[in-house]
């Protein structure tokens, strides 16, 4: 692991303050990364593809960014709040499942204790070129220098949000269900605060993979909105894999829906482990408004979820499988109690 310098802050002013820093700043600015639960930007240090000058640590502000707080409104997560603590919150178990779902298939039970919900959506993609630095063609990790997935062992990759530049899959769980429920991000930069759409947070890869969220230089994610609705009790999220444990979703759903005497009144869909970002399935979701919640209705929306779909070879299978996930999923979730 290269050298780097360790820094903490006590709150999150003073994070960003540390990262903005003269001699920090654009286009001086040496790579300031922060630290919270470690899991995935210390594995990336190691295996040479991350490599940050400065690492400032959150951990001191669990008073500011650490709490879980369910209300009539909804729910609100601070960012450093640990995997493991949402996966087993009682009303986040109750009214929010889809989320406690996710974060429980999400890594093992060490990663889920020791992973914060912040690093959590902004973890990196597990593409295999992108992890081995003796791959030259990546643009990901070396703008312009080429993709080695593309005509490469691409089983694991996405068919949706694909460039000619990657076709990287996103690895998270969490994401997929803060896109189903229309949550949002708080944020706190050297601007000030701001709320994001947690749908617009990643950016597609298009032409440049290497940037790939909306976030600023030196922006800190401190938290996480999900509104209310009648939707988030009747949520599940289903995840296919490889194997049942610690693995990454070869595709997934995350489902919430509001039936009215068998009829949808509203669907929230998001599609994971076949997208290059926590993908929302608009176009499923229009195909369902209004109709009987049915297995027929719901191939059909799966259908609309996958034409656009673009494999690459090895994951041919994955518009079929992603169909075939979508469609469990709906049919699981129209049939339990809301
Ligand atoms: Fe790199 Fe993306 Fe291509 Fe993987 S798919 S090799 S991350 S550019």
């Amino acid at each position: 692991m290269r050298p780097f310098v360790y820094e903490r802050a006590a709150d999150p002013a003073a994070a960003v303050r540390l990262a903005a820093r003269p001699g920090r700043e654009p286009p001086t600015r040496a790579p300031v990364q922060f630290l919270a639960g470690g899991t995935n930007i210390i594995d990336y240090m190691r295996l040479d593809v991350t490599r940050p000058e400065v690492l400032v640590d959150l951990n001191g502000m669990q008073a500011q960014l650490g709490r879980i707080e369910a209300g009539p409104d909804g729910l609100r997560l601070g960012a450093l709040v640990r995997m493991a603590d949402v996966a087993d919150h009682p009303a986040v178990v109750r009214d929010y499942p889809v989320i406690a779902q996710a974060l429980l298939q999400s890594a093992s039970a060490q990663i889920r204790n020791m992973g914060a919900l912040g690093g959590n959506v902004l973890q990196r993609t597990r593409c295999q070129y992108f992890r081995d630095v003796g791959w030259r063609a990546c643009n990901k990790r070396e703008p312009g220098s080429g993709c080695a997935a593309i005509g490469g062992v691409n089983r694991k990759h996405a068919v949706l949000g694909v460039s000619d530049h990657c076709i990287a899959a996103y690895a998270g769980d969490f994401g997929q269900a803060l896109v189903a429920l229309d949550a949002s991000v708080e944020t706190l930069g050297p601007h000030g605060p701001r709320r994001i759409r947690f749908e617009d947070l990643h950016r597609p890869p298009a032409d440049t993979p290497h940037i790939e969220t909306v976030l600023a230089p030196g922006e800190l994610i401190t938290g996480f909105v999900v509104p209310a609705g009648p939707w988030t009790r009747r949520s599940l999220y289903l995840k296919i894999r490889d194997r049942q444990s610690f693995e990454f979703a070869l595709a997934s759903a995350a489902v919430a829906l509001e039936l009215e005497d068998g009829q949808v009144r509203q669907a929230r869909i998001a599609l994971g482990g076949v997208a290059t970002r926590p993908w929302r399935a608009h176009e499923a979701e229009a195909v369902l408004q209004g109709q009987p919640m049915t297995p027929e209705s719901a191939r059909a929306a799966a259908k609309a979820a996958f034409a656009s779909a673009e494999p690459h070879g090895a994951n041919d299978f994955k518009p079929e499988l992603g169909r075939r996930t979508l469609v469990r999923a709906l049919v699981q979730a129209a049939a339990q109690e809301a």
